[in-house]
């Protein structure tokens, strides 16, 4: 099976992140795309809701979904969420599937500054999808490693099990949790930004006031 893997903070989740899921299912041949909440970021903040609260709000979000689904192995360890102990876990209890992490381009840019980040490769591919507002530069640090893994060609990236970045884009959707976050603090519940079972879960549990 090949699987994508979108992580995130997901503080809320938001309909860009399901469109990012959405399009790339119609651009590769995924068997399933899993949101993968973090419990803890490492390189920003922590989230305003909960750990319990932001899994809620995903399976809310994924509930009615074909082949998106909700992947809790970070909410379950704990502490703080590195990618690189996520995707062992994952290749080791599924050594026959084959992973795809997933990132917008403005994570991607910093993708360097993550724990070990030079062996994320050893055991998935990497997606990068195109972000409104982001710079279409790259770090000079990444641009060797984009030399040296990247491929335009999806049948090379398929038949190989890891190691292997495709850049892919999407139709662009102006979305963030920041922007959402703020209007939310407003009482503002869009729910064409925010699935309606989301703006009542917040709206109960008085969240982002
Ligand atoms: P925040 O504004 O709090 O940083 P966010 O909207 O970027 O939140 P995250 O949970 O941090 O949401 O994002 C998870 C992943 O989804 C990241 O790789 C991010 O780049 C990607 N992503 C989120 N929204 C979009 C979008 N509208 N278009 C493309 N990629 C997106």
């Amino acid at each position: 099976m090949l699987i994508g893997l979108l992580g995130g903070t997901f503080d809320p989740v938001h309909i860009g992140h399901l469109h990012v899921a959405k399009s790339l299912l119609k651009e590769l041949p995924f068997d399933e795309i899993r949101l993968l909440p973090c419990y803890k970021p490492v390189h920003r903040p922590e989230p305003k809701a909960s750990p319990e609260e932001r899994l809620a709000m995903l399976k809310l979000a994924c509930k009615n979904l074909e082949k998106i689904t909700v992947d809790e192995h970070e909410i379950k360890r704990a502490g703080n969420s590195y990618m690189i102990d996520t995707l062992r876990e994952l290749t080791h209890e599924n050594p026959q599937h084959h992973f795809c992490l997933i990132l917008g381009k403005d994570a991607f840019d910093g993708f360097h500054l993550w724990h070990q980040w030079e062996n994320i490769l050893n055991y998935c591919h990497l997606v990068i999808v195109t972000r409104p507002n982001t710079s279409i530069e790259y770090p000079d640090i990444l641009k060797s490693f984009i030399q040296q893994f990247s491929t335009p060609d999806i049948t090379d990236f398929i038949k190989s099990p890891s190691g292997k970045i495709f850049f892919c884009s999407i139709p662009p959707l102006d979305i963030s949790a920041t922007q959402l976050r703020s209007q939310l603090a407003q009482k503002n519940y869009d729910t064409n930004i925010i699935p309606a079972a989301i703006c009542n879960y917040i709206q109960v549990h008085k969240l982002y006031l």
